[in-house]
């Protein structure tokens, strides 16, 4: 962080702080935050997480998530927190549009802002950023600002659990490129502290329902849509779909990546019809930018690898013919990206 002896005098005496992610909020961004906080609060902090919305049941297990606050449930105490606010944090977000109805709130306040986040092209609002999009995970961010604060002995098992899952699904279990070296060591000094790798994994990943495993067989073969000319793969959901197999929030996460995992694949897509609005996940290997794709086509955005978008224009079937549409103008692109 660049003007880090201002941030330690911010943070040197007890403060009000309100630690927000962003909409549908992932390992990562809830991780970060409740990794963050529990260290805040042992530094006397008064410490609060506020999510735009619900998060799947798969993340109910770190330190701290009974008292997360969610905004679309509880707006009155949401929107009191936040004017109280002496200081906000953005994690694992740094575009305001990113924290949907919170963002006004956080537009309004006075207090000081940070953003600690590692997405492409931020906005400037904060008065703080530990920003970079070399790091793989926010909760990487996390560990070095703690580092930087002379802080990283306040870590315990249960916070590093927090930041340990970021890491892990943020790099898809170590698989993407953003999977360094320094990312290892972190890993390293996190495991040092007792955080148990394997019982993370186990409750972020090996925690399906039945249900949840039967929708993966029925989207994998009913609504797999492979494009080699293109090699573009990508699969629909309908809420029809979705209702059928009794689908609850999460269900359909990570599910993108087997549509990547096929072999000569460098686009997959998601499309989830959701109440009023089409979800787009997006990925890609090699050269090929799913942000600027998202950004460019569907009004989103996110990393160069993995991208998403939301359309509340058109139905699904539209957004397909739309996705469908666009892809022999990025047929060269694609084909090369490899
Ligand atoms: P996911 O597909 O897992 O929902 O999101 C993948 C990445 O794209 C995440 O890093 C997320 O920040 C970004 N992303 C997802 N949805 C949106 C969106 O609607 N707008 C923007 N700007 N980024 C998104
Ligand atoms: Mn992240």
């Amino acid at each position: 962080m660049q003007n880090i002896d201002a941030f330690k005098q911010l943070l040197s005496s007890p403060k009000k702080i309100v630690l927000t992610v962003h909409l549908n909020p992932d390992a990562d961004a809830l991780g970060s935050a409740l990794g963050f906080a529990g260290v805040l609060s042992k530094k006397n902090h008064q410490v609060s997480v506020v999510s735009p919305n619900a998060y799947p049941d798969f993340l109910k297990w770190m330190k701290g998530n009974e008292e997360v606050k969610i905004f679309d449930k509880e707006k009155e105490v949401c929107e009191k927190l936040l004017q109280e606010a002496e200081i906000i944090f953005s994690i694992d977000y740094s575009s305001l549009k990113r924290v949907g109805d919170i963002q006004p709130l956080i537009e309004k306040s006075e207090a000081t802002k940070v953003i600690i986040d590692h997405h492409i092209e931020p906005e400037e609002y904060a008065d703080f950023m530990k920003w970079s999009t070399k790091a793989g995970a926010t909760a990487e961010l996390v560990f070095d600002l703690l580092g930087e604060m002379g802080w990283d002995n306040m870590l315990d098992q249960d916070m590093g659990e927090c930041l340990y899952a970021g890491i892990m699904t943020d790099t898809g279990g170590f698989k993407h490129p953003n999977t360094t070296q320094h990312i290892h060591e972190i890993v390293a000094k996190l495991i040092g502290i007792g955080v148990d790798a394997s019982r993370v994994s186990k409750w972020v990943y090996d925690s399906n329902s039945v249900n949840r495993i039967k929708l993966l067989g029925f989207a994998l073969s009913k609504r797999l849509n492979v494009l080699s000319e293109y090699k573009v793969a990508y699969i629909y959901l309908s809420k029809k779909d979705l209702a059928n197999h009794n689908a609850q929030k999460g269900d359909t996460e990570g599910l993108v990546n087997y549509a990547l995992s096929i072999k000569g694949i460098v686009m997959a897509a998601l499309f989830t019809e959701k109440e009023d609005m089409v979800k787009m996940s997006f990925r890609s290997i090699g050269s090929f930018s799913v942000n600027d794709f998202a950004r460019k086509n569907f009004d989103g955005g996110g990393h160069m690898n993995a991208a998403g978008g939301i359309c509340k224009e058109m139905s699904l079937k539209e957004v397909v013919k739309k996705f469908e549409q666009l892809l022999p103008q990025y047929k060269t692109e694609l084909n090369k990206a490899l």
